[in-house]
């Protein structure tokens, strides 16, 4: 019997970075296994790093396919290959990568027109402003994607509203954000800032926000009962639908996808994963500080002296990058793996961290707070210590700590923006890693209260993506908008 949703054609475009790129393929794939097309649009080197995962799908009967555009490095004075935003080794050329990423557009156009069925929706990511105007062209209505949570999207939207930078004259003197559902405070550094804020760049942020402003709603990778209100208020706010749709990361059931999501596995993993399988339940502390982590080595080797001398087994996620022989030596000299062995394992590279937070062995979950990490801690069921490093990542640490109850502070106070990790050098120091990872373990009435709450909230993810759950439900909704047609009131 033929659905009507076999005529439905969602186009994907996300930003190419590892926080954006992989909810977005992983919401296509929801989509795809509802029966709606789904087409996702990326450059070879992303390609590569996902293309087995759309292989699998599509091999299930999925309708879903990956199209490659060769992004163009040389024509904007990128080096070749320079294709995501973890790659790219300094802020200075990212002013050329969203050249490059505007040269897409005309490409991805001349795709779309030779498809059928034609296009129905586009999801883009916020930043790719240009898909306004594609979907324009096309008659049809295009959702944003943010990769962040409502929490921090609505902080955002009230501090530029109430017009807090000018207002709030201390940086450190904690704040309450404006017009918030549940309240809170934060200081006005660890506010998302910019250290890309460059007069080049300026340019593409005026348009990113007249394309926000044009769209005709929002996709947001979360669930209904994590937000506390936030939901509701961000889309009486700003006037348009936002359907909560998450968390997407549930949709990998399958050990392959959840082993190779994102980008190949280390070679480390697998050993971990058999190491793991030999842990206590719950016993052990998952360390990782998501794909754009660029600390300086100082501050990793103090993560390491933390980890090392706290009594509670570990996986320590460290990204393998050029010029990390200064950590590499540390480890080296210190014989530190030597002395971990059979209690803690380094992972070099691309940790499979869906497929670890899901082994019964992890008790734990120390991370930068980045939204898709916390919100696989969420679906994990794990308590977490945060450490966030910049962008909304403080906001998040609030919503972790402050409001939901399931984290503990690593206590970092200021951000360490892209570009300037030398100037901030070491923000937190090994104690004060071991002090909290004892509090998070600690089986102390706190503890166990802390535990709990994480376990129910993994409930409630696991339900909203159920039938007949929040996110389930949105789903059904936005596909009924899309085949509703193009025409629509904004709510
Ligand atoms: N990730 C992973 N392995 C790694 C590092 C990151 O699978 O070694 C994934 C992680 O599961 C998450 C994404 O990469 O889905 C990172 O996104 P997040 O928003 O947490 O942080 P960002 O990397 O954007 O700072």
């Amino acid at each position: 019997m033929s659905s009507p949703l076999q005529s439905v054609h969602i186009v994907f475009i996300p930003l190419l970075a590892q926080g954006h790129m992989i909810p977005m393929v992983d919401m296509a794939r929801i989509f795809a296994l509802r029966g709606a097309i789904a087409t996702i649009y990326t450059t070879p080197v992303n390609a590569l790093r996902v293309r087995t995962t759309i292989d699998r799908s599509s091999k299930l009967g999925m309708p879903i396919r990956l199209v490659e555009i060769p992004f163009p490095c040389e024509e904007v004075g990128l080096p070749i290959g320079f294709e995501n935003l973890d790659i790219l080794p300094s802020p200075e050329l990212l002013t050329k990568f969203y050249s490059a990423l505007g040269k897409l557009q005309e490409p991805i156009e001349k795709h779309l027109r030779e498809q059928t069925p034609a296009p129905s929706c586009i999801i883009s990511d916020k930043y790719i402003f240009w898909s306004s105007e594609t979907a324009k062209k096309f008659g049809v209505p295009r959702f944003i994607f943010h990769a962040m949570c409502c929490f921090s999207v609505l902080s955002a939207h009230n501090l530029k509203q109430f017009n807090c930078s000018d207002s709030i004259t201390s940086d450190m003197e904690p704040f309450e954000v404006p017009g918030m559902p549940k309240g809170f405070k934060i200081t006005k550094a660890q506010l998302p800032g910019n250290s890309v804020c460059r007069q080049d760049f300026e340019v593409f942020r005026g348009k990113i926000q007249e394309a926000e402003m044009a769209a005709q709603g929002v996709v947001v990778n979360s669930f209904d009962e994590l937000e506390h209100g936030c939901i509701e208020a961000y889309q009486k706010a700003i006037g348009k639908r936002i359907w909560s749709i998450g968390p997407v990361s549930l949709c990998n059931k399958d050990e392959s996808d959840m082993f190779q999501r994102g980008n190949k596995a280390s070679g480390d993993s697998e050993k971990c994963m058999a190491w793991l399988d030999s842990m206590r339940p719950r016993s052990v502390i998952y360390a990782c500080l998501g794909s754009l982590c660029r600390l300086v080595p100082s501050q990793l080797m103090e993560l390491g002296r933390g980890l090392g001398a706290s009594q509670q087994p570990f996986v320590w996620v460290i990204k393998r990058e050029e010029g990390d022989s200064e950590l590499e030596n540390w480890l080296m000299e210190e014989r530190f793996e030597e002395k971990v062995k059979g209690r803690g394992i380094v992972i070099r590279g691309w940790a499979p961290q869906v497929a670890m937070l899901s082994h019964p062995a992890i008790g734990g979950f120390l991370t930068h707070c980045g939204w898709n990490s916390t919100l696989e801690g969420v679906c994990s069921a794990l308590p977490m210590i945060t450490w966030p490093l910049f962008s909304e990542q403080f906001v998040n640490e609030v919503l972790v700590v402050d409001i939901l109850k399931i984290g503990v502070r690593v206590g970092v106070k200021v951000p360490v923006r892209w570009g300037e990790e030398r100037k901030v050098g070491i923000l937190v120091k090994a104690d004060e890693i071991v002090r909290a990872i004892n509090a998070l373990v600690s089986e102390d009435e706190e503890g166990e209260e802390r535990r709990k709450r994480a376990a129910e909230l993994g409930e409630k993810a696991r339900q909203a993506m159920q039938e007949g759950g929040s996110s389930h439900s949105n789903m059904s909704r936005v596909l009924q908008y899309i085949m509703a047609g193009p025409t629509q009131e904004a709510v």
